[in-house]
């Protein structure tokens, strides 16, 4: 009991003595872990950490006992940072392009209004119309709502268009025989800015194997981003949605609808749980009992 309160007498001096910049250093650590742990949640870089784990304890053991294994592993340390950047290369340079393209809070003021519900909501129903109508025709399509992190680079892969999403334009575009049906349409703020855009391919291994190259290009993007992507497959005419590398399956209308106006329309305070059960995850855990289809 004496030594827990000497502990907190002595964390609370501690607390007195900080100022704002020990705070602020803190805060940045503390944000740079969680970040580095959701970095090897989601990519294979859990098992290099166990990697480097093994070869840590390794380094300490033969320390003063094996000169010739510690000799070998110190100078292995000292490449390890150059290995690290180039095994590494593809998702530092995503992670410092998302903090690059991302609309940051404190950035925000200096950024243009908001786009008003209305227009997005807009979008919303003429993309559920557009898809339920190619879902019967069995028209392939694959639409990218841009959110915080800016696609400008994916777009530069397209044609360019600006246009007000509206299902015509929607099925001209996905309709095979016209010349832009390939790819993927990119849509910002309620506007159709591109279509035949190339995707990045997902890179997750244990995608199912009946997935093809559209679902891989729309399950790339959620990874790479924090865009919401809608899929209408032309082999089945099913419809999908792909939310940071999740992709769910086999939707109907009203569930896209549901999903898209959750995921895209601006939050009020109203919403709630409500929101939670109906974004990409909730509907996830409610109908796999938490397991994604890919
Ligand atoms: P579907 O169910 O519609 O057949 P799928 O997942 O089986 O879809 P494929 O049959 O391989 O996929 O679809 C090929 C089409 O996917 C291409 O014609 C192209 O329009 C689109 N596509 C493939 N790769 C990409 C990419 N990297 N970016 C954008 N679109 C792509
Ligand atoms: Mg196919």
């Amino acid at each position: 009991m004496e030594f827990i309160m000497s502990t907190v007498q002595r964390i609370m001096n501690l607390v007195h003595t900080l100022g704002f910049w020990d705070y602020l250093d803190i805060l940045i650590i503390a944000c740079l872990i969680y970040r580095l742990i959701l970095f090897v949640n989601k990519t294979n870089a859990s098992r290099l950490m166990k990697g480097v784990f093994v070869f840590v304890l390794v380094l300490w053991i033969s320390s003063g006992r094996m000169q010739a294994l510690n000799f070998l592993l110190e100078h292995v340390v000292n490449w390890a940072v150059v290995g690290i950047l180039v095994l590494f290369q593809p998702e530092i340079r995503r992670v410092l392009e998302q903090v690059g393209s991302s609309r940051l809070p404190f950035l925000q003021i200096f950024s243009k209004p908001q786009v008003d519900r209305q227009t997005i909501e807009r979008a919303i129903s003429q993309t559920v119309s557009a898809c339920g109508d190619m879902s019967k025709s069995r028209t392939g399509a694959l639409i990218v709502f841009e959110r915080n992190n800016q696609l400008d680079d994916i777009l530069r892969s397209g044609t360019k268009l600006d246009a007000e999403v509206s299902s015509e334009l929607l099925k001209n575009i996905f309709f095979v025989k016209a010349p832009m049906h390939d790819g993927a349409v990119i849509v910002r703020e309620g506007r159709v800015l591109g279509a035949g855009c190339m995707l990045p391919l997902s890179r997750n291994v244990n995608l199912s194997r009946d997935l093809g190259m559209r679902h891989r290009a729309g399950i790339g993007m959620s990874e790479n981003s924090d865009a919401v992507v809608v899929l209408v497959s032309e082999e089945t005419g099913s419809i999908s949605v792909a939310v940071g590398g999740m992709l769910k399956r086999h939707l109907m209308t009203e569930t896209l609808e549901q999903l898209l106006r959750n995921e895209l329309l601006p939050h009020t305070e109203e919403d709630g749980d409500d929101r939670k059960r109906k974004s990409l995850k909730g509907l996830l855990a409610k109908k796999n009992g938490g397991k994604a289809d890919a």
